[in-house]
């Protein structure tokens, strides 16, 4: 391994390999390491929803520069990502669900997203064969979906083509500073001396930037999904309903898991009583969304935040190939409401299944943040479930906050100072995570 380099970045997920490729055409040196494989976990594991709409409008100018990056995307990179502007359509089966997509639907429009509330027969039109007892839908026929493992994949090559050193099968073990700014990261390859670190290391960011002594609230949810054999019948855009989600590939097989009504997986752990102020309020109001699970994570996570016990045995945010458990009753369910929504799939055959890890901020934005302590240490992490289609346009803005010292657009909302304590946090004003 390099003995130095201009920027390394922790994480080959699209967050980082989009950060290597940008750095990396602005003549950056960059070495990228990963402790698994690049795409291993949530970037190759996501429904690929790439979307504007029913988002916190601080985040729809970087969507939306995002959405121009995804457009060109293909040939940009030389690799088919599997980007279909198949639109996105959000359908509410209650009247106190269509009220909140009435008002979705102005707050995208004030923040320059093409949305509009369709009514049923013109949401029906657009997905043939849907049933579901739908009020309404909110689409934007800008948005789309992408193929994750591949665009994810893509990135990470044309990096290296770029001259991006990556290492995979290798985790960084820690982050060494001198004078207030980053000297150096520690890896299991040996060290590389550089002032400039990104930590894109998606679900474990928070144990690599307590190593520095950062840190930011968040709560690892799990979600499981399906994929069905592949169907003829053609559908375009990405849909979700209070009880179904789903889109299709290019190859025809269909991507479900539960809609946004239901409870994604909380293994919980020792983090549970991080932040707890904080949260407390967050439960409160959407314990119907999290189902609480008590087992092995207790354990794994009590062991990573004891020093010695780390020592004897790797602690699991450096550990790679966890196979995060699917919950095969949620997959079931998410296929019988798939069914209900879109009765010509009765009898439809599932090919495969998997789960994975959400990080969820209190406030379901990331934190994007070159931040004062110490110097030269880059936060990207704690996108909520939604990180996936803004990758590409994060990756330039890191690239932006290394090389030109700012970035093009404003990243206030995303500071990592706004969990400071004593500052007043913003509720989620997402639709859907
Ligand atoms: C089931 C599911 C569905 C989703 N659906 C969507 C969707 O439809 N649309 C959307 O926009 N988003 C979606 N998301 C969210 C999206 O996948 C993530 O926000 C996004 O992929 C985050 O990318 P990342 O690069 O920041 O993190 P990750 O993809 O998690 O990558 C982080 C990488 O860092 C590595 N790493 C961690 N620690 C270390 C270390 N110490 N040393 C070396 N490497 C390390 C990990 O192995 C990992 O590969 C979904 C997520 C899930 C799980």
């Amino acid at each position: 391994m390099e003995k130095r380099a201009d920027v390394v970045i922790i994480g080959g997920g699209i967050s980082g390999c989009a950060a290597a490729y940008y750095l990396a055409k602005r003549g950056v040196e960059v070495v990228l390491v990963e402790k698994g494989e690049i795409a291993d976990e949530a970037s190759g594991r996501n429904a690929g929803g790439v979307r504007a709409q029913a988002r916190n409008p601080v985040e729809v100018p970087i969507m939306l520069e995002s959405m121009k990056l995804w457009e060109n995307l293909e040939s940009e990179l030389g690799v088919d990502v599997g980007f279909v502007r198949g639109g996105n359509l959000l359908y509410v089966e209650s009247e106190e669900d269509l009220a909140e997509l009435e008002l979705g639907a102005q707050m995208a429009r004030d923040s320059g997203v093409d949305s509009r509330v369709l009514t049923p027969a013109e949401a029906r039109d657009l997905v043939p064969g849907l049933e579901a007892p739908l009020l309404g839908a909110l689409y934007s026929a800008t948005d789309g979906h992408a193929d994750p493992v591949r665009s994810t994949k893509a990135f990470a090559m044309a990096a290296r083509e770029q001259g991006v050193s990556i290492y995979t099968g290798c985790a960084v073990l820690g982050v060494e500073t001198s004078n207030g700014r980053v000297s150096s990261v520690n890896t299991d390859l040996g060290r590389v001396d550089t002032p400039w670190v990104v930590n894109a290391a998606g679900v474990w960011a928070n144990y690599m930037a307590r190593k520095v002594g950062l840190h930011f609230p968040v709560r690892i949810v799990r979600q499981s999904q399906g994929q069905t054999e592949p169907i003829k019948t053609r559908i375009r855009p990405f849909v979700r309903g209070p009880h179904s989600g789903f889109r299709q590939t290019s190859e025809g097989n269909i991507i479900f898991t539960r809609g946004y009504s239901h409870a994604r997986d909380y293994d919980v752990g020792r983090e549970m009583l991080d932040d707890i102020r904080i949260w407390i309020p967050h439960l409160l109001k959407h314990h119907k969304l999290v189902r609480f699970n008590f087992g092995w994570e207790l354990v794994r996570s009590f062991q990573a935040r004891t020093p010695l016990l780390s020592r004897i045995v790797r602690p699991a945010p450096l550990r790679s190939g966890i196979e995060p458990k699917v919950n095969r009753k949620a997959v079931e369910k998410g296929l019988a409401a798939l069914v209900r929504a879109m009765p010509a799939l009765e009898g439809v055959r599932v090919e495969r299944s998997w789960a994975g890890l959400i990080d969820l901020t209190p406030d379901m934005l990331p934190v994007l943040d070159a931040v004062p302590n110490p110097q030269g240490y880059i936060l990207a992490a704690g996108f909520s479930g939604h990180g996936f289609a803004m990758g590409p346009m994060t990756g330039r803005l890191i690239s932006e906050l290394i090389v030109d010292g700012r970035p093009s657009l404003p990243l206030d909302a995303f500071s990592l100072s706004r969990f400071a304590s004593g500052v007043k946090i913003s509720p989620p004003r997402n639709f859907v995570g």
